[in-house]
């Protein structure tokens, strides 16, 4: 084989998540092997500039030694305990503090997850429980948005407001609702039709991620905040793409916002992808029915893998990274970075507009939504990874460590798979 046919590999065994497999046989794979800094490199040594930080994760880049230096360390001494009952690893526990001291509302107490469909079913019974032992059993709505993605357990699958993500699994969780997006009004008017004594919460990425990169209406998140507040209703934020620096300037979109929500579900960011992940971050008024003396009451929920040691070891190590190189600043950087380079390639006829401005994300929005797939795919031709989201949108999250020139390079790049499109 020789060629962009080296890296096909007809009838492979892996089963893609999220992916046409039909098409996959007839394309192939494309196999990565190793990454480093703001790139990712193929079987044939072929470089990519990671568009995408993967799946909106690798927040610090590629090939960080300490990272792993992190987990080999753990795993050498207590690579994993359980944490259920009274076990907890030392790691596990200084993590919690940790995530306690950045947590946008203080005095938070954290619950460990192996990712973000975890925080989600996690915040979602946490939700109903919480209520429950308010002696208000009958909150079990649970309210999200249009265009949302919030994971693919079942609860998330639930919330979930891209259409087809919802569609072929049969009846999904009870008790759910959708409002539209960009509107608070339409928060309001739902929880007045459903009754705020039948809503336990409201699900809310302050960025829209997967479904297309959207950004809140100016006071939206503010606005909607305040609503649940009227209701008494849990705000719960989905940071699992915007926490731990990606909104930029801040640890979490939340505290930059003053949102203080009930509960933050977060993942990826908190380990930068480098081991799976996640927590939810409980504020007081949540946790308090939890740790009450002599009540007896019990979550009986949780994984294996919750506050996994080694996974804990990496992440503070992630976020001393974080913190020793500024890059929370660095992410508000490239987010004026993209902002400022990727905003002229909505003139461009393939594309009806350009969605930054806010957070280090980005989505270039293509005239025929059914090329993007095809479009993330040819892009790589110009040593670009990327990939589609949303209704034919091309995703754009990097690393934090993207330079100014490398958004620049991404840019002409788009610009130049754009025009190739137009000819073709
Ligand atoms: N919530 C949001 C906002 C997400 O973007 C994602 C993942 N893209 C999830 C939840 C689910 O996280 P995971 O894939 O780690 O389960």
């Amino acid at each position: 084989m020789s060629g962009a046919g080296a890296r096909v590999r007809s009838m492979g065994t892996l089963w893609h998540p999220f992916s046409d497999m039909g098409a996959v046989e007839q394309t192939g794979e494309l196999i990565l092997t190793r990454g480093e800094g703001v790139h990712v490199y193929d079987r044939d040594d072929r470089r990519y500039l990671d568009a995408t930080a993967g799946l909106w994760f690798t927040n610090v880049g590629h090939g960080r030694g300490e990272l792993a230096d992190a987990a080999a360390e753990q795993m050498r001494r207590l690579a994993a305990y359980s944490t259920f009952g009274d076990y907890a690893p030392d790691t596990t526990v200084a993590l919690a503090d940790r995530l306690e001291g950045i947590a946008p509302v203080a005095g938070s107490k954290i619950f460990f997850t192996s990712g973000g469909s975890d925080s989600i079913d996690t915040a979602a019974k946490m939700a109903r429980r919480y209520w429950v032992e308010q002696g208000r059993p009958d909150k079990t709505v649970l309210l999200s948005r249009s265009k949302a993605y919030h994971g693919m357990h079942y609860a998330g699958t639930a919330l979930a407001g891209i259409p087809g993500n919802r569609e072929g699994y049969g009846e999904l969780v009870p008790d759910t609702a959708q409002v539209e997006w960009d509107s608070a009004e339409s928060l309001r008017a739902t929880i007045e039709s459903v009754g705020a004594d039948r809503v336990a919460a409201f699900f809310c990425e302050p960025i829209i991620g997967a479904g297309g990169v959207y950004l809140p209406p100016e006071g939206y998140l503010a606005d909607v905040r305040k609503i649940c507040t009227e209701h008494d209703i849990l705000f719960v934020a989905d940071e699992v793409i915007t926490g731990y620096g990606r909104f930029g300037g801040s640890w979490f979109a939340s505290s930059a916002l003053g949102l203080e929500p009930d509960m933050v579900a977060t993942a990826k960011g908190l380990t930068s992808g480098y081991a799976p992940m996640g927590a939810v971050l409980v504020a007081p008024r949540v946790w308090e029915p939890f740790f009450r003396p002599d009540a007896g009451v019990w979550f009986r929920h949780g994984y294996t893998y919750s506050g996994h040691a080694a996974a804990a070891a990496v992440a503070l190590a992630n976020l001393d990274l974080i913190e020793r190189e500024g890059l929370l600043d660095g992410a508000a950087r490239v987010a004026e970075s993209l902002h400022r380079e990727l905003a002229p390639l909505a003139e461009h006829d393939r594309v009806v507009e350009v969605r930054s401005g806010l957070g280090a994300v980005a989505a270039i929005q293509l005239a025929d939504p059914p090329t993007a797939m095809r479009f993330a795919v040819d892009i790589r031709r110009h040593g670009i990874a990327t990939r589609a989201c949303g209704a034919g949108a091309i995703q754009i999250s990097p690393a934090f460590v993207m330079s100014d020139e490398q958004v620049q390079e991404l840019a002409a790049a788009l610009r130049a798979g754009l025009d190739e499109m137009e000819a073709a």
